[in-house]
């Protein structure tokens, strides 16, 4: 990349730090040094078939290809991105981490038949809360890689549910059924639709919104998440 003489001026009177290992001095549009990004955990799921994402929707609904990017290790640099992302406001996160997955999703032949991306809703309290919804940002990092378009207004989320871990799949299942609503069903129709997350964990709230994606005819859905977390 050509670094231009405003940029090394800007760098040296704002330095920057790398999120992961705080090495100073990285340039200004990047948010982890080289080392760390060469380092990041991939889990090569994104390529392979029958892979731990695709099972963990086996039975539930039917996926045509999912995968993540990443693995989440606790203290890891990718839970920091992921937390510099949701809390921090660091749009700049959550575009690098969108353009890495969407790098990856643009060259993988069980991808190519993707029609459009939906960032999975929140609810419109929260998202005015957090100023955003991180999911989109990763959808806009993913769409400067791999130019889809996303239909962000096509679903939208009606009830804020907690993570309810303790419960079990029918009663989650029961809480999760109605809290996402398809807002233009013509958009969607006949579309294989790439649903997008953060992190993928129990899989639920992606269930929930997946079907209701579903729901209208002749759709087809896959799901991408940028890391996987037991
Ligand atoms: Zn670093």
């Amino acid at each position: 990349m050509l670094v231009t003489v405003a940029t090394a001026i800007r760098d040296l009177f704002f330095p920057h730090y790398c999120l992961g290992c705080a090495a100073d001095f990285i340039s200004t549009t990047e948010v982890i040094c080289a080392h760390c990004k060469i380092s990041l955990p991939e889990t090569h799921f994104i390529n392979s078939n029958h892979n731990t994402i695709e099972k963990i929707f086996w039975g539930r609904i039917p996926i045509e290809q999912a995968g993540a990017l990443y693995y989440f290790n606790k203290h890891g640099v990718i839970q920091q991105l992921l937390r510099t992302l949701k809390y921090k406001n660091s749009i700049n996160t959550g575009l690098f981490l969108g353009r890495e997955l969407g790098k990856a999703l643009a060259v993988s032949s069980r991808f190519k038949n993707i029609d459009a991306i939906i960032p999975l809703p929140l609810h419109p309290k929260k998202e005015y809360k957090r100023g955003y919804n991180q999911a989109m940002i990763i959808a806009q990092g993913i769409q400067e890689k791999w130019p889809l378009p996303i239909l962000e207004k096509s679903v939208i989320r009606l009830v804020d549910t907690k993570t309810q871990t303790r419960e079990n799949r029918v009663n989650r299942w029961e809480n999760m059924k109605n809290i996402f609503h398809i807002s233009n069903p013509h958009s969607l129709q006949n579309k294989h639709i790439l649903l997008i997350d953060d992190v993928i964990t129990t899989g639920a709230t992606l269930e929930a919104c997946g079907a209701a994606i579903l729901s209208i005819p002749g759709t087809k859905l896959s799901i991408a998440a940028v890391a996987y977390t037991l």
